[in-house]
């Protein structure tokens, strides 16, 4: 499994010369799967980018949509994405919160907040339901799980056939106080991966102001880390007032922290570009 990060910022798109190293897009992540079958999980405005890049490679004609939600920042890049505007193309968008599906179609692509209306869309858009979890796509088996957010929202982990695994965990609140799920269980759901992608907006210090937000600090992030024990932990979801100056130290201080609570996690903050060969186990 090959990943790439092409959006890494939550909230709102955040471009700048403060956040020019780390990247100022929301959530997307490009996963490749061994057999060749790429997803795309959320479709930030990072989207854009890995659009241009699926038509200059010719890898355009089928990809698999995993949205956590349809909070903007999670849906802002999907007009954008270039392989929507050739019929020939094939885009499988794959199950979202509560009523998201219809919500997606409404209050996208509505004539209203986009030109174009969800019919006219020359590629074959299709909202798939899977009716069992976990459901196969192309190498791999995908897991969703319900997470904690206002509204609703959807992480999902990924085992390839060749071994290598992923858990993709945003918008997500640890230790929200009206919890659909607690980091036990979502330690369990993501145990061993090779990748543990997680929500890490907000730092101590944004706190009490923004409890109930859905989002994490960091410092429950890094116990998550400790608890699943991944090969690699991602900060993620990265807020959009966070400098780079402030991410580079939050980094440090993490990797402090982990390498004493728990040595063989990697600890690494997402950045556009940023991207992993998983080898599994
Ligand atoms: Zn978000
Ligand atoms: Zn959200």
């Amino acid at each position: 499994m090959h990943v790439t990060f092409y959006g890494v910022r939550g909230s709102v798109p955040a471009p700048g010369p403060q956040t020019a190293r780390y990247g100022g897009n929301t959530s997307c992540v490009e996963v490749q799967l061994a057999d060749g079958t790429t997803l795309a999980l959320d479709a930030g405005t990072g989207l854009r980018t890995l659009g241009n890049k699926l038509v200059r490679e010719g890898r355009q004609s089928q990809v698999h949509l995993l949205l956590s939600h349809t909070h903007w920042d999670h849906v802002l890049g999907l007009p954008f994405f270039a392989p929507l505007w050739d019929k020939a193309n094939h885009i499988i968008v794959y199950p979202l919160a509560n009523d998201a599906q219809e919500r997606f179609q409404r209050n996208i692509f509505d004539d209203i907040h986009f030109p174009v209306s969800v019919n006219d869309i020359p590629a074959k858009l299709e909202l798939a339901k899977p009716s069992s979890a976990p459901w196969r796509i192309g190498s791999a088996l995908v897991r969703p799980v319900q997470l904690n957010h206002p509204g609703g929202a959807q992480g999902f982990r990924i085992d390839d056939d060749d071994g290598s695994s992923l858990a993709y965990l945003t918008d997500n609140e640890l230790n929200a106080a009206s919890a659909v799920i607690g980091p036990d269980a979502l330690a369990r759901f993501s145990e061993g991966v090779d990748l543990l992608i997680h929500d890490s907006q907000y730092v101590l210090s944004d706190m009490p102001h923004k409890l109930g937000w859905g989002h994490s600090i960091v410092d429950d992030v890094l116990k998550l880390g400790v608890l699943a024990q991944p090969k690699r932990l991602a900060l993620f979801h990265h807020d959009p007032d966070r400098t780079d100056d402030a991410l580079d130290a939050l980094g440090e201080r993490s990797r402090l922290w982990l390498a004493e609570k728990a040595p063989s996690v990697d600890l690494v903050v997402a950045s556009e570009g940023l991207d992993f060969t998983l080898s599994g186990r």
